[in-house]
């Protein structure tokens, strides 16, 4: 039987998106014209236009330079960098120089993307670690006409890149263990559909693999859950928005490996008995989206993926809260990318309305392995991932940026130390100073960790969430190294004002919070009391604890409070 259409080629999102593509922006006529033709509301085609930064409200300009000013940008002077091309193209109506949230390639600072309008059509390339007099001479080339050089690509970093375990997974024939399985679906006996769901979530469960994203909970829980569902329809969705700065593993992984990612998804929607599967990317990481879609092509191709459960590729329409789990099903559905209140949850809930199972493409990239080496019969001596023989003990990948001597994706075992992972990072650079262990959401950690009246050594702690979390630290995929010398009360406001322009909105503290935050910061900066601005930022700490729906909330506060905390004889 075939399979339904997509239902999310059918929404606002879609719509907005295909109306944009065809020319070049959305402009005020243009909305007025879908609203006529889809017998929408023009207010509900603004509400979704106006939220997400793919889409084009005004006309662009002939040339537009979008900098990222976050995070590892900034701390290589992307503030300084913009305010100079501002300066050397003010006046010129042609040229629009646009601060711009990160742009994901945190070990490449600073990153830019060249934006050219050509008859009603914008072409994007991106252009990394380039100095102010290139980016200039790239933007009159531009001007004047002349085709631009070839963009910095992600695909050309990948040979240098660290070995992983995961590599050998991938060195299998594609599609290995999900062309059996397919053959065996296709023919619709729901009592083979149970044994191959029993089977696929006893050894995920055996495995112990953690869930990839902020949570790091079992995975096997989640996909029980969903699994248990009695509805005709569910989904499965990878989750490859990383906003965060910082964090850039899964742009590696997605290019390295594209098609251990589709084949987890399709394993995954044969345990949790899914009808359906979606692999959400960043609008930002073209070359990502060619290699998924390779991939995915190759699944119908090989008959992998098809009627019994097509794959597609999701391209997120922007916004650091997509990643956010129930913000990006909202994305899917047509909506702004507002996170839901819980419950009820994706697991009953989810897309539609209906059971789904989300995680992050790296938990699914993972399972291929887990479903092919993992001995039942042998119980956890027979586990691949985590078991006895396994070599890794459980490993993931972590993205280190910031004063570090090689930038990169490192795939370390959960319990090596973190002195490991500055190592294989090159060593720090300089003193070290402190890291920003999950992105900007934790704030920063001193190498001296003081928690409770005790203290232990940052570099002797496992990378490992509990590990860390014991010591009231949060660990994420996505480290940043400041060395001594940095400026941290500049990098913490700069944090700051990451999350103000990130906040979706939907709760009052967190959009006025974090508005608030950021004044606090800059009047430090501007030489106000540490010891009564540590009391303020408390104070709004716990409020925000109190009253946001979602993890950005609590985040915004962490920079300026651990700053003003773990730091206090750092000028
Ligand atoms: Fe939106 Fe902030 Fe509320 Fe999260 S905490 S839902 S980002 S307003």
């Amino acid at each position: 039987m075939p399979a339904p259409a997509d239902p999310t080629q059918t929404t606002v999102t879609a719509a907005l998106s295909r109306l944009q593509a065809a020319r070049g922006w959305l402009s005020d006529e243009s909305l007025r014209e879908l609203a006529a033709d889809t017998e929408l509301p023009l207010s509900r085609l603004e509400e979704v236009a106006s939220f997400f930064p793919h889409f084009r409200r005004s006309k662009p300009p002939a040339v537009e330079l979008a900098v990222c000013r976050d995070f590892a940008c900034h701390h290589r002077g992307a503030g300084r960098l913009i305010a100079g091309l501002q300066a050397e193209f003010a006046g010129d109506a042609r040229v629009h120089v646009e601060p711009v949230s990160c742009l994901g390639r945190c070990d490449r600072p600073v990153a830019a993307c060249l934006n050219r309008t050509a008859g009603e059509l914008v072409h994007d390339a991106l252009y990394l670690s380039r100095t102010a007099n290139q980016l200039i001479a790239l933007v009159r080339a531009a001007v004047a006409g002349k085709p631009p050089p070839p963009p910095d690509s992600d695909a050309a970093l990948l040979p240098a890149r660290a070995a992983w375990a995961i590599d050998a997974v991938a060195d299998r024939p594609a599609f290995s263990t999900t062309i059996p399985l397919a053959d065996r679906l296709r023919r619709g006996n729901p009592e083979e559909a149970a044994r191959i769901s029993a089977d696929l979530l006893a050894r995920v469960t055996v495995s112990g693999l953690l869930g990839m994203g902020g949570g790091q909970e079992e995975a096997a829980k989640k996909w029980t859950d969903v699994a248990g569902r009695k509805t005709a329809v569910k989904y499965v969705v990878a989750n490859g928005d990383e906003s965060e700065p910082g964090t850039f593993k899964d742009r590696d992984l997605l290019l390295r490996h594209p098609r251990l990612v589709v084949e987890g998804v399709i394993l995954a929607g044969a345990a949790v008995r899914a009808t359906r599967g979606y692999i959400f990317i960043r609008h930002e990481y073209p070359e990502q989206i060619a290699a998924v879609r390779a991939a995915v092509a190759e699944a119908y191709q090989k008959g992998a993926a098809g009627d019994h459960f097509p794959v597609s590729v999701f391209v997120s329409p922007g916004g650091y809260i997509c990643g956010e789990q129930s913000a990006l099903i909202e994305a899917m559905e047509g909506n702004r990318a507002q996170p839901r209140n819980k419950p009820p949850t994706l697991a009953t809930n989810g897309l539609f309305d209906q059971p789904t199972l989300v995680s992050n493409v790296e938990t699914f990239a993972w399972v291929p392995g887990v479903v092919a080496h993992t001995d039942l019969a042998a119980g956890d001596k027979g586990n691949w991932y985590t078991g006895p023989q396994a070599a890794g003990q459980g490993r993931r990948l972590f993205s280190v940026c910031g004063d570090v001597a090689r930038p990169g994706v490192y795939e370390l075992p959960k319990n090596a130390p973190f002195r490991e992972l500055m190592e294989v990072a090159g060593g720090v650079v300089g003193e070290f100073l402190a890291v920003a262990p999950s992105g900007p959401s934790g704030g920063f950690t001193p190498r001296q960790v003081t928690f409770r009246g005790t203290t232990t050594d940052l570099f002797d702690l496992p990378v490992e969430k509990d590990a860390f979390g014991k010591w009231g630290l949060l660990l994420g995929s996505g480290l940043m190294v400041y060395a001594r010398g940095t400026d941290l009360t500049a990098a913490a406001v700069n944090a700051t004002e990451f999350y103000r322009n990130e906040s979706c909105g939907k709760c009052v503290p967190c959009r006025v919070g974090s508005q608030k935050l950021v004044e606090i910061g800059r009047g430090l900066v501007g030489g106000a009391d540490r010891a009564a601005t540590a009391t303020v930022v408390e104070e709004l700490d716990a409020v925000l604890r109190l009253t946001s729906i979602c993890s950005l909330g609590p985040s915004a506060s962490q920079p300026l409070l651990t700053r003003l905390k773990a730091f206090p004889g750092v000028p």
